[in-house]
């Protein structure tokens, strides 16, 4: 017995599963979407921490990433640029701090010219390889088995070079260790933001952010799909289907429907029961694909103190525990706010510490990069989306080694009227809102035309 009857019913109500419904909705159809959550947003999540508001999830908006920005436009909602005037910090793996200014690290001449030909290099595979399907390039199979690590290695002696190009994209991106990917996943990831290049300048990737938060572009779209639309607080747990018919089980609700969209992150797609259970291929390859770990560091002061030092707020430091530091001040904002990342390892040694230690050796790691004043903030919030049960993990999901090439290609087929959809299996924008709001647009789209 279904409490409900709809055209299609929406798993997740993140940026994907959402723009898919407003796609179908526009086109005149009848959507329910459910939600685990008791708000919407997903991994897009403004919330206040002691009154200071934090972009907990994604926040960042690149030039390219026109279907985000066109949905922002459509809502109506404004956007502003990063801080970013003034030098930046870079730490060297012996602990030497350098003010620098420009696109290149402060290294020596050869590492750096080492740099600039496996930036080139890199440039010149995502361009050929692109984003859309990298499983199809000549090389795939050879740039999928080899991880990026050893692949950085294998084009160059210089480890320091390999170890800042290697940031980029493990601790900065896929947030895993660069030994758990393949050098193909890592041009999937360049291709996807239009180039490596995009990738190491942080003035591109990290262009701008919505005024009032991410998460607000995702409750806009709640809101304007009407009441009874979207359901909190209902996480499906079954969805039983045939050739063209589906029937979905939530805590909530069961809602039966010609298909359904599940649009959450491919780690927990497992975790729905399927009657009859999936194909042999899904059972086999959802399982390959796996969530990274990064926790998001948010500190804030009674003033953005670094401007006053003709610091921008930037840092890096392939070797440190806070890997990339910004300045995050908030829009309109007085108090100074920074955010910087840990991954991977370095995150799984942050989370064994108590509270009080963590805290304490995440500020002096801030404080190298900016100086003593960071380590004492008003307000201090790790996001860790590692323990959520609806995420478990940051940023998004990739393959492990060999993984792409072998079941990439089959990733976004439909089984049945059951359609798979997230940022994490998008083309262009991949692993961020962009990709997301995309790929809903795109299933929703492939739904209409059938
Ligand atoms: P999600 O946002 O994960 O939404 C999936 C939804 O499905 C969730 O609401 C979840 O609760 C729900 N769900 C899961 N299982 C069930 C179930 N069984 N039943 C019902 N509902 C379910 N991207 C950028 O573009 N810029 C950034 O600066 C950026 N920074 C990030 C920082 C962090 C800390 C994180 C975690 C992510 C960041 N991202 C960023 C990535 C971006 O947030 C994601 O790519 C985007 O949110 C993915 O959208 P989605 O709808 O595909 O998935």
């Amino acid at each position: 017995m279904s409490d409900r009857t709809c055209d299609v019913v929406v798993v997740g109500a993140g940026p994907t599963g959402l723009s898919a419904a407003r796609t179908l909705q526009a086109a005149g159809k009848d959507v329910v979407v459910l939600e685990a959550r008791d708000r919407v947003g997903g991994r897009t999540w403004t919330d206040h921490i002691e009154g200071q508001m934090y972009e907990i999830g994604g926040q960042w908006i690149s030039p390219d990433q026109s279907a985000l920005l066109d949905l922002v436009e459509e809502l109506g909602k404004e956007t502003y640029q990063r801080h970013r005037e003034g030098d930046s910090v870079y730490i060297a793996p012996d602990g030497t701090r350098t003010v620098y200014n420009g696109d290149m690290f402060p290294v020596g001449e050869s590492t750096q010219a080492e740099m600039e030909r496996l930036i080139a290099q890199l440039d010149e595979l995502a361009a050929r390889i692109g984003a859309t399907a990298p499983w199809e390039a000549e090389d795939a199979v050879e740039l999928d088995s080899v991880s990026f690590h050893h692949w950085l290695r294998n084009q160059s002696d210089d480890e320091l070079a390999c170890a800042n190009i290697g940031m980029f994209i493990a601790g900065g991106m896929l947030t895993k260790p660069a030994t758990a990917f393949s050098a193909l996943q890592a041009i999937l990831m360049a291709a996807s933001a239009g180039s490596f290049s995009h990738l190491v300048d942080d003035h591109f990737i990290l262009d701008r952010r919505v005024v009032g938060g991410m998460q607000s572009v995702s409750e806009q779209m709640a809101a304007e799909l009407g009441e009874g639309v979207v359901h909190l607080n209902s996480p499906v747990r079954t969805i039983g289907w045939t050739e063209d018919s589906v029937t979905v089980g939530s805590d909530a609700m069961t809602v039966s429907a010609a298909s359904v969209i599940v649009a959450v992150p491919p780690n927990l797609y497992s975790h729905i029961s399927y009657t009859p259970h999936l194909p042999r291929l899904q059972q086999i390859f959802h399982q390959h694909q796996s969530m990274g770990l990064v926790i998001k560091v948010h500190a804030t002061y009674p003033t953005p103190f670094w401007r006053e030092d003709g610091l921008c707020g930037t840092g890096f430091g392939a070797g440190q525990l806070v890997q990339e530091v910004y300045d995050n001040t908030n829009h309109g904002e007085e108090r100074g706010t920074l955010v910087g990342f840990i991954s991977d390892v370095n995150a799984d040694a942050m989370f064994a510490l108590d509270e009080d230690t963590r805290k304490q050796r995440i500020l002096e790691s801030l404080a190298d990069f900016l100086g003593a004043q960071a380590l004492e903030p008003e307000v201090f919030y790790l996001s860790d989306f590692g323990a959520e049960e609806w995420t478990r993990g940051a940023y998004a999901t990739s393959y492990d080694l060999g993984g792409l090439h072998r079941w990439g290609r089959f990733q976004n087929d439909p089984v049945g009227p059951i359609h798979f959809a997230s940022s994490d299996i998008a083309a262009h924008g991949y692993q961020h809102v962009d990709g997301a709001i995309r790929i809903g647009q795109d299933t929703a789209n492939k739904i209409l035309s059938t």
